[in-house]
């Protein structure tokens, strides 16, 4: 591991028990002590919830934090659909996370340049996806805000939003683009508006595959694998790369990693 300078974290089963829940044994401490010596951002792969209402709830819980300490896959999207003229298009989302797709011009299917998948669908049934699917049999690209493959709620294991990108990439035969973690597009934003290379960067959290293995994969200087929220044993030994490291809990972060500050 290179020395760190910046610290990246997840936030759902690594610093807060559920979405917008309260703070995780020792967490709290756990931030202080990071913030005292390198930045800390906080980023997320839900996309159920806007980044203020999560800097809402994490200041609730005593964390302290404003919007822009924030960073979720809707940041990505906003960039680089609109570099790329594609955004407009079907857009698949839950209404809670509709403020932050303002931006997103919806279409009828066959004047769509995408598909902006941005829900794990457990309020859709499947006759809702079928406008999706005639816009990318038509040409539209295929985007999805994460490809994670579940996600805990109230203590139970329930499919993310990586099953129904497949789901529409199956019926369609394309392939998806994911802008959440581990995307380099994401991880490559943040460091860019830390003024840091992705490689000074170490990210921690509780998904072995999206937050660990694939921080490594996408060039960082650490993917941290911590044991809480999702995480169950041997997760670990399943993803390749391995996780830089494996730590109880979030406490444990500060002594793991060599931070420059
Ligand atoms: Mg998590």
């Amino acid at each position: 591991m290179s020395a760190i300078r910046g610290v990246l974290l997840d936030l759902d089963g690594t610093l807060t028990d559920g979405v917008g829940g309260p703070a995780l044994p020792g967490a709290l401490e756990a931030v202080r002590r990071l913030r005292a010596r390198v930045p800390v951002r906080f980023v997320t792969n839900t996309t159920s919830r806007t980044r203020a209402f999560l800097a809402d709830a994490l200041s609730r819980a005593g964390f302290g934090a404003e919007t822009d300490d924030i960073v979720n896959p809707m940041s990505v999207a906003r960039v680089v659909l609109p570099q790329r003229g594609e955004a407009e298009g079907i857009l698949l989302a839950a209404p809670d996370s509709l403020p932050e797709l303002s931006w997103y011009r919806p279409t009828p299917p066959e004047h769509a340049r995408s598909v902006l998948l941005a829900t794990e669908g457990h309020d859709l049934t499947i006759g809702d996806l079928a406008p999706a699917i005639e816009a990318l049999l038509a040409g539209a690209r295929l985007y999805t805000l994460q490809a994670n493959r579940l996600f805990q709620r109230d203590g139970r294991l329930v499919s993310d939003t990586g099953p129904l990108a497949a789901f529409l990439g199956y019926a369609a035969e394309v392939p998806w683009e994911n802008l959440g973690k581990p995307s380099p597009l994401l991880f490559g934003q943040v460091a860019d508006s830390l003024g840091l290379s992705p490689a000074e960067l170490a990210m921690c959290g509780d998904d072995a595959e999206f937050d660990a293995s694939g921080a490594v994969a996408a060039g960082l200087g650490a993917g941290v694998l911590v044991k809480t929220g999702k995480y169950r044993p041997g997760a670990e030994a399943r993803v390749a790369p391995p996780p830089s490291r494996v730590i109880d809990h979030i406490g444990e972060l500060e002594s793991a990693l060599e931070l420059a500050g």
